[in-house]
């Protein structure tokens, strides 16, 4: 997917299971996850580090978005 196709891109908040909300772009009203970089072992555990970079990056490019 690329970024200039999507119908109609917008910012959205992105509601996570653990209750993290956030915001991103999406198609959709409203997105809900069941993980999300807060939550995830990855970050919250091994790679803290990473969490500050690229949170968003990654949600958005799940769904063949760029800022
Ligand atoms: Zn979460």
């Amino acid at each position: 997917m690329k970024a200039g196709i999507h119908p109609n891109y917008k910012r959205v908040m992105v509601k996570c299971a653990c209750g993290n909300e956030f915001e991103s772009g999406s198609v959709k009203d409203e997105v809900r996850v069941e993980i999300c970089s807060e939550c995830h072992p990855f970050y919250t555990g091994r790679q803290k580090f990473a969490k500050a970079d690229g949170r968003v990056e990654r949600f958005n490019k799940k769904y063949g978005i760029k800022n």
